[in-house]
């Protein structure tokens, strides 16, 4: 079973942050587009509950606006050509901690259904492969118990975690180059890569 994370490694976000906070006012125009930027902008500005309603509102009724990374189609495709099974594994609470109260886990499905992920013809991921759980342990746990052989995912700090199982193989999926690999973690630019580190499963 090779596990997948969801936010930020199967969806991109890209410039969606800097373009919702300037819809709802929260930068001025012309300001950094960046998660990053949008974020330090808000901090620095005291708006720390301003960054936590907006990540509600991209994740929730703005996920349309996201895309797929280039590739991950194709690699959940040829990982169902290849049989080997597939699991998305995402840490994601149900509502978002303040602001309105989006349902961030049917944003999510509805975003794997929109985009294929569950067709017959295509990928055929089953629905009750995609977990999504509200706690970061729950997330680590629920990876060990799925007995996956890989885990890819954006964020380090979980690929390192002291939790992370044994004998999971992490690959740190990095497309914009902006970490330092740490030791023992397979670096990946793009999922193309992906394919290739994992040669069972090339596209
Ligand atoms: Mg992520």
């Amino acid at each position: 079973m090779i596990g997948v994370d969801f936010d930020n490694t199967i969806v991109r976000y890209d410039d969606l942050f800097g373009r919702v906070a300037l819809d709802l006012g929260l930068v001025p125009p012309g300001a950094a587009t960046s998660k990053t930027a949008v974020r330090d902008h808000l901090r620095a500005a005291g708006a720390e509950d301003r960054w936590t309603e907006l990540q509600g509102v991209i994740y929730g009724p703005r996920m349309g606006d996201a895309a797929l990374f280039p590739g991950v189609a194709e690699f959940f495709a040829a990982c169902r050509a290849a049989g080997t099974p597939v699991a998305i594994v995402s840490h994601r609470t149900r509502f978002p901690y303040l602001g309105e109260r989006h349902d961030l886990h049917a944003a999510a499905r509805d975003f794997l259904a929109r985009h294929g992920f569950h067709n017959d013809t295509g990928i055929a991921l089953p629905a009750d492969r995609v977990f999504l759980e509200e706690t970061k342990a729950g997330k680590l746990s629920r990876i060990g118990a799925l007995g996956c052989t890989t885990f890819i995912d954006d964020l380090p700090e979980l690929l390192g975690d002291p939790a992370f199982p044994a004998g999971v193989r992490p690959i740190l999926f990095d497309p914009e180059g902006i970490h330092t690999p740490p030791p023992g973690i397979t670096t990946v630019a793009s999922w193309a890569e992906v394919g290739r580190v994992l040669a069972e499963v090339r596209p």
